[in-house]
């Protein structure tokens, strides 16, 4: 089933305001496999909106409107309805009720303008609005539908989720050439996209009824697996075989399913195996203990992570030598197994993590240009180092990846753990 979203407003046409509504529906929807056919934006402008809409109905099964229901003279959405359906506005005395209910227990002066938002395209359907005050509209228009929803974000979103995906899967589910949608998401780490796709192949063309998608969701890629099919449980199975098939060519690169992510995977396993991490960052400046203290419940595996920026305190405090920072510098092999055994031995951890490395714009050389990373990984087995060069593109992303990098060699040596290290 095709739907097609238009969004209304200057703010919105003059690019004062990103849509975020509609990039917000676009893949709720197409992750409960609806198509979407086009994106519509138009200013406040009736003639504009009554050919948009006319335009949109007709090569939609239904349309999703954004904005425009308050009660200014801009509002005018609904009249652009009505006009659409050609019926009159009527004023739904249940809605102005509401409305002025909902003014008095606010403790608001009621003005007359209110008295628009209550305006409903006659016949249409009223669905009702618990965070604001403009109600949204349904029209049927045979054969397609008009949605009209109010504008702001935190009422647009939860009536979208919320009855209007429940009406569009209704209306979905009436039609005798239905079929049973799903959407898993594989994630992974530590590949670029176009590589995952050689390894993956053409998985979609040996499993019927499965399409796949590649997304770069910096630094992680993420593979989005689409599944049609006669019933619920084809559509599973289709799934499972497919998730099964690209775990078989990817392994354990896919850290997850779903909304996992690679910090909370990795504080998973460590509970899983029941050890605690420790963390010694320098140029990733606290971005690990960021991301692991992100996931709820962290503090069950997760203990430290200092952040020894400048060679004193990587000695100080981590007991780094100075013959290390003076013969090796504090970005090399010998500083990071030093950090890292220095935070393990502190903490008590069962397995510590270290980064030092040059992020940039400034500060390479020619043995160690930006973007050269070591890491050490420590456990009572030893100490493991490794070297990454990522380049250059600009601080931040020398910064993320090597965050990232460190928690996926840590996952690594979890599930690859040398003899005794458990
Ligand atoms: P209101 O009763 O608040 O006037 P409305 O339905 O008339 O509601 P608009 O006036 O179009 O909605 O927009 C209300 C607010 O929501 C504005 O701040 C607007 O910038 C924001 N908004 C509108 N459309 C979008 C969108 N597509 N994405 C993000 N924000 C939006
Ligand atoms: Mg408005």
């Amino acid at each position: 089933m095709r739907v097609s979203l238009v969004s209304t407003g200057d703010e919105i046409l003059l690019g004062e305001v990103l849509d975020t509504n509609a990039s917000y529906a676009a893949s709720l929807l197409a992750d409960h496999g609806f198509s979407i056919g086009r994106h519509y934006t138009v200013g406040d402008n009736l003639d504009e909106l009554i050919s948009v809409f006319k335009s949109a109905l007709s090569e939609a099964d239904a349309v999703i409107c954004c904005g425009g229901l308050g009660p200014t003279r801009d509002d005018i959405t609904a009249e652009a309805a009505a006009a659409t359906s050609a019926v009159d506005l009527v004023v739904n005395q249940d809605v102005l009720e509401d409305l002025k209910n909902k003014f008095s227990m606010l403790g608001l002066k009621w003005t007359d303008n209110q008295e628009r938002q209550a305006r409903i395209p006659e016949g249409a359907q009223v669905l009702s609005n618990p965070l604001g005050t403009a109600p949204g509209i349904i029209v049927q228009m045979q054969p397609a539908w008009l949605f009209c929803l109010p504008g702001p974000p935190r009422e647009y979103k939860p009536m979208l989720a919320g009855p209007v995906l429940a009406k569009l899967i209704e209306i979905r589910n009436s039609r005798s050439d239905s079929k049973n949608t799903g959407v898993r998401m594989l994630r992974l780490f530590g590949k670029g996209e176009g590589l995952v796709e050689n390894a993956l192949g053409d998985m979609a063309a040996s499993i019927p009824g499965l399409s796949v998608g590649f997304r770069a969701a910096f630094p992680e890629i993420q593979i989005k697996l689409r599944a049609q099919g006669a019933t619920s449980q084809d559509v599973e199975t289709i799934l499972d075989q497919a998730e099964l098939a690209a775990r078989e060519k990817l392994g354990d690169l896919i850290f997850a399913s779903g909304d996992t992510s690679l910090p909370a995977a990795l504080l998973d396993l460590l509970q899983a195996k029941n050890m605690t991490l420790a963390v010694a960052e320098s140029c990733t400046g606290g971005l690990v203990g960021k991301l692991l203290t992100d996931v709820p419940g962290s503090s069950a595996t997760f203990l430290l992570s200092m952040v020894t920026y400048i060679n004193e305190m990587k000695a100080k405090l981590l007991g780094v030598t100075a013959e290390t920072l003076e013969h090796d510098g504090a970005v090399s092999a010998a500083c990071s197994k030093e950090m890292a055994e220095g935070v393990r031995r502190l903490s008590g951890a069962d397995i510590s993590l270290a980064i030092t490395g040059i992020a940039g714009p400034d500060g390479g050389t020619d043995d160690k240009p930006v973007g050269t990373v070591h890491f050490a990984i420590s456990d009572k087995t030893g100490t493991e180092t490794k070297l990454r060069s990522f380049g250059f593109r600009n601080r931040e992303y020398v910064r993320r990846l090597s965050a990232y990098t460190a928690l996926a060699l840590v996952r690594r040596r979890l599930l690859e753990p040398p003899a005794g290290a458990e």
